[in-house]
């Protein structure tokens, strides 16, 4: 591990300088924290596939979003920390479970402790980043080498938006660079519809953000090759510290989720993964185990 990295970390796109060797960054952790790692049944189909992806939960997030579904969790404020050899060790047990993948979940602000994991124990499966989108190109290019599948979200356009919900004006500008750069992933899918490698991109389509979605989607159709997927979700559930954004207190509605959806296929967008609208975030938040 380069100890300077740390020292004054600036590894995310936040870039707060705190000192992670003797304290917690705004991303609220030093080092390596989980919340649970098991065979998660919920994502894409052709993540999930047939066993399920080994997804491990990392606590802390460099975001800051208010209706977060994983609040304690992308908080720290709850967790167990680990060093990377354990984190190895769990790369190892979920492969001998049988899953399709490794998935990591929310590594943004650690990936150099998961690249250490990644030199000590390198799986067989492929290996999910799931992300929020606010990485830096720097920091991503530390741990592609073991990366094949991008999962990372594209939540809003406006600045506006995502300064009011996330605390970052930048986001879209930030997460657009970083997701041009995930997209050179090679698409690879297995006969029966497993993907290998590839970028999928995820958009929670939020109350009262329909124009927001369609710039979004538009950015999507002009911007990433043709291999890319996009995710579109309808799960939106009122969750976190929401009382200051009485807009974001109800689930959206059948017209709001059925208007982006048409805009995607408007827009030629082929390769596209819909939601279930009767499907809440309730349904896919898993029971802590740290
Ligand atoms: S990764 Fe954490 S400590 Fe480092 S710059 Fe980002 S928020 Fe700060």
């Amino acid at each position: 591990m380069n100890d300077a990295l740390l020292q004054n970390c600036k590894l995310c796109p936040v870039e707060c300088g705190a000192n992670r060797l003797t304290g917690v960054g705004a991303c609220g952790v030093s080092g390596l924290k989980i919340a649970k790692y098991y065979a998660h049944p919920f994502e894409e189909p052709c993540i999930s596939f047939e066993k399920g992806s080994g997804t491990i939960f990392f606590c802390g997030c460099n975001l800051r979003c208010a209706f977060c579904q994983n609040y304690e969790v992308s908080r720290a404020e709850r967790g167990k920390a680990i060093t990377p050899r354990e984190l190895a060790d769990i790369f190892k047990t979920l492969e001998d479970t049988g899953v399709e993948n490794i998935s990591l979940v929310t590594p943004s602000h650690v990936i150099p402790y998961i690249a250490e994991a990644f030199a000590l124990y390198r799986p067989n499966i492929p290996i999910v980043y799931n992300t929020g989108g606010y990485d830096k190109v720097e920091t991503l290019k530390m741990l592609d080498e073991y990366i094949d599948i991008y999962l990372p979200d594209i939540k809003f356009y406006s600045s506006a938006l995502s300064s009011r919900y996330l605390g970052k004006p930048d986001y879209f500008d930030v997460a657009s660079e970083a997701i041009a750069f995930m997209s050179q992933k090679p698409l690879k899918m297995t006969e029966n519809g497993k993907m290998l490698s590839g970028l999928i991109v995820r958009h929670l389509v939020m109350p009262l953000c329909v124009s927001d979605s369609k710039a979004v989607l538009k950015w999507f159709a002009r911007k990433l090759p043709k291999h890319a997927y996009l995710s579109l979700m309808s799960q939106y559930t009122p969750f976190g510290k929401i009382e200051n954004f009485p807009e974001l207190s109800r689930p959206i509605t059948a017209r709001e989720y059925e208007t982006v959806v048409k805009t995607a296929f408007d827009l030629g967008i082929t390769n596209l993964f819909l939601q279930e609208r009767k499907s809440s975030g309730a349904d896919y938040i898993p029971k802590w185990d740290f």
